[in-house]
């Protein structure tokens, strides 16, 4: 015990936590040094629309680790956050959404595709994050209303006064918001309401269980009846079948994500048609 360890003497790490710090602590050193040598990239995952027509992509990144291949943002976005490096990765993600807009306006087929682009929230509350955003939006040339911004209901609830201003202020620029991962947090009508919204995305969760889980049904008809009363759009995220897509066009979704369409992709890969 602690205590009875006495006042002067130092913890004793167990050596499987010891390796699990030096592991986490080489990790962050290879993230830093990945980031400066262009390891991270963005993968595009189309949006597309009840006739399957490609409509925008979600920026995704994938970071390429010279031996351990392709790291899920799962395993580096956290670290990145807490190590204080997912300032400069969401420069470069919102940088590479930028340059991918501006290669897209070029062709009149792609000229009005969107990029969404997901902020974490301690990349949201820093205290330069709309110069951020903006200082790249002007430098790259890319139309600032084809960028939108997501973000998630914690970011949103964190500190909202604070989160309203931040907001304000990138829609004065152009700048569009959706809600990610919309139905799993915990934000109330009365901030909807306040928030410049343009978009919610349904959790994938929601979209999984819809066809077998009543529950889950539900949250997506009232999710789907909010966003109509409120006037924003709505993209269904994780659509893997014909049968939820088709229950998501009933109930009056008019965008839709997932692998049915398509999965994450290099950008030199991405295809303007969703099958
Ligand atoms: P998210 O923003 O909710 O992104 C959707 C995730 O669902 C992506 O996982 C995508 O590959 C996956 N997905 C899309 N369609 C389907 C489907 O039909 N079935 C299934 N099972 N999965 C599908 P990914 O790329 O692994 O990203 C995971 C999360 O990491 C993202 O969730 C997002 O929260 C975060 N993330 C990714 N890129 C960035 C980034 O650049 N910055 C920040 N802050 N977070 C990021
Ligand atoms: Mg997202
Ligand atoms: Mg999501
Ligand atoms: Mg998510």
């Amino acid at each position: 015990q602690a205590k009875s360890a006495g006042r002067n003497t130092l913890r004793f790490y167990d050596p499987a936590m010891q390796e699990a710090m030096l592991a986490r602590a080489a990790l962050e050193t290879s993230l830093r040094a990945g980031l400066q040598r262009g390891e991270v990239e963005i993968y595009l995952q189309p949006v597309v629309d009840a006739e399957r027509r490609v409509v925008g992509a979600e920026a995704l990144a994938r970071w390429q680790h010279p031996e351990r291949g392709n790291v899920p943002p799962a395993e580096f976005i956290p670290l990145a956050e807490q190590c204080g490096l997912i300032h400069q990765l969401g420069g470069h993600v919102l940088q590479a959404a930028c340059d991918q807009l501006v290669r897209w306006s070029r062709s009149p087929a792609s000229s009005t595709l969107k990029i969404s682009v997901n902020v974490s929230a301690r990349q949201f509350h820093q205290a330069d994050f709309v110069r951020q955003v903006t200082d790249i939006i002007d430098r790259s040339g890319a139309r600032a209303d084809l960028l939108k911004l997501e973000l998630t209901e914690s970011v949103l609830l964190d500190d909202v006064e604070a989160t309203i201003v931040k907001m304000t202020e990138l829609k004065a620029h152009g700048v569009c918001f959706s809600i990610d991962d919309f139905g799993t947090g915990y934000s109330s009508l009365a901030y909807l309401k306040r928030l410049p919204l343009d978009e919610l995305k349904i959790d994938r969760s929601f979209v999984a269980d819809v066809l077998t889980h009543p529950n889950d049904a539900t949250i997506v008809r009232t999710i789907l009846a909010l966003a109509q009363a409120f006037s924003l759009d709505v993209v269904a995220e994780g659509v893997e079948t014909e049968e939820q897509r088709q229950f998501l066009m009933q109930h009056g979704c008019a965008l839709f994500q997932g692998y049915l369409f398509g999965r994450p992709v290099a950008v030199g890969q991405f295809e303007l048609t969703g099958d």
